[in-house]
């Protein structure tokens, strides 16, 4: 199949069942330039399945760099709210939103870490609201990526230059079930899947779970009425759609007060442009009492420290090991693809769909219950085919839910 028609797939795919875009609705569509051949497929097959308007927000990572290279250094917080105003409009009609994602992990590398920290929490305060929109579901929307050339520098460095970008796209087809001959049923069969998984842990209702692997023995209290989330949601207006492509992942809420022990990184963290290595966190009552990292450990300590909810979890997930994306052995420094081929867990925000009757909760009423509130939410890497997981029950009893990466319970298929 040539390229034109495999991105058509991956276009359509990403319309149809990650955003599941409704005749007679308008798209929003945020896209680094460097993606112009993916949205401009994404746009034809969104007007293909009815869609009003397209609306595209072209980006240019480049300018982060120059910004902080040779912007005035007291001018940091300025931010163009009336883009914030737009996209919050927009989801008030609402519009869906796709983000395509695909950037330079080394984009900010050697930059000021107190900058950029800075930059980032504006970035977060001001789109505070529009994130809590997304983090509730109150619309459908999705997240998806295009291989670009410094990305896919990165995860091939011993391929020939010009032959990278065409490996990144490979993998990222392979892991997206591109290729299959009917892209769309493979992933109405694996959300199911999903949807199983999600239900035997909703009707086991554990108060724990208790993680161990090499240098990770961590217990992490889950909140009462916690509720395992994945693969497919429903918007407010009922609109059922996947938010991510890729997705292998089933993932809840923990409790921001219940968590104990050290927990260590299986795979590096790309955040804010620095590369986070060989990590290990250690929380004492669900905050971060310590970090320690092998690369950019003073990152790591500036992100715990955003404000209080970035030194607590707000997110646990389990995939296991032998999903097709850790199969590709490949190491994408992209969360949305590393995350998907390993257990992760997520300091700050919780999502409040993880809670009964949490969406559209208040945060004090949603931190009561145990959920954790803050303007960051980043996930990193702790899984492994080492990792053995216990679901422990409120009355001390103990069952396994993973032992050496994969799933130690059947679901009917
Ligand atoms: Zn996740
Ligand atoms: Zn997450």
């Amino acid at each position: 199949m040539s390229f034109e028609a495999r991105l058509a797939r991956y276009a359509e795919l990403t319309v149809r069942v990650g955003l599941n875009v409704q005749p007679d609705q308008r798209l929003v569509v945020r896209a680094p330039i460097e993606a112009v051949e993916l949205t401009r497929a994404v746009v034809a097959a969104a007007y293909d399945s009815g869609c009003r308007y397209v609306d595209v927000i072209w980006s240019d990572e480049h300018l982060q760099r120059i910004r902080l290279e040779h912007a005035p250094r007291d001018s940091f917080e300025e931010y163009p709210d009336w883009r914030m105003d737009g996209l919050l409009s927009c989801a008030e009609r609402g519009d869906a939103f796709l983000s395509i994602s695909g950037n330079d992990p080394d984009l900010l590398k050697g930059q000021d870490t107190d900058l950029i920290a800075k930059v980032r929490k504006i970035e977060a305060q001001k789109g505070e609201p529009f994130g809590k929109l997304i983090s509730r579901s109150a619309i459908n929307w999705c997240v998806t990526s295009a291989a670009v050339s410094p990305w896919a520098a990165r995860v091939f460095p011993d391929v020939k230059p010009e032959k990278q970008v065409e490996r990144l796209w490979d993998a990222i087809f392979s892991a997206c079930r591109v290729d299959l001959p009917d892209p769309t049923e493979a992933w109405q069969v694996h959300i199911k899947e999903l949807e199983r998984r999600r239900a035997y842990l909703n009707a086991k209702g554990y108060d724990a779970l208790h993680y161990t692997a090499e240098g990770t023995d961590l217990t992490v209290g889950l909140p009462e009425g916690h509720l395992w989330c994945g693969a497919a949601e429903k918007s407010e207006a009922g609109i059922v759609f996947a938010p991510n492509i890729p997705t292998e992942e089933v993932f809840t809420m923990p409790h921001c007060r219940r968590v104990d022990g050290t927990v260590a990184s299986t795979k590096p963290l790309n955040y804010s442009g620095a590369l986070i290595e060989d990590f290990t966190v250690t929380f004492a009552e669900g905050k971060v009492v310590d970090v320690s990292a092998k690369a950019n450990e003073a990152v790591l300590k500036k992100l715990v420290e955003t404000d209080d909810g970035a030194g607590r979890l707000g997110e646990i997930a389990l995939v296991p090991d032998s999903s097709p994306i850790s199969q590709t052995g490949i190491l994408f420094y992209n969360t949305l693809f590393d995350e998907n081929a390993s257990s992760h867990v997520a300091l700050g925000r919780a999502y409040s769909i993880c809670l009964q009757r949490g969406a559209g909760m208040e945060d004090a009423a949603l931190n009561e219950a145990g959920g954790n509130t803050s303007v960051v939410h980043v996930d990193f890497m702790i899984g492994s085919n080492r990792m053995d997981i216990d679901g422990l029950s409120a009355d001390g009893a103990r069952e396994p839910v993973m032992r050496n990466g994969e799933w130690a319970f059947e679901v009917q298929t």
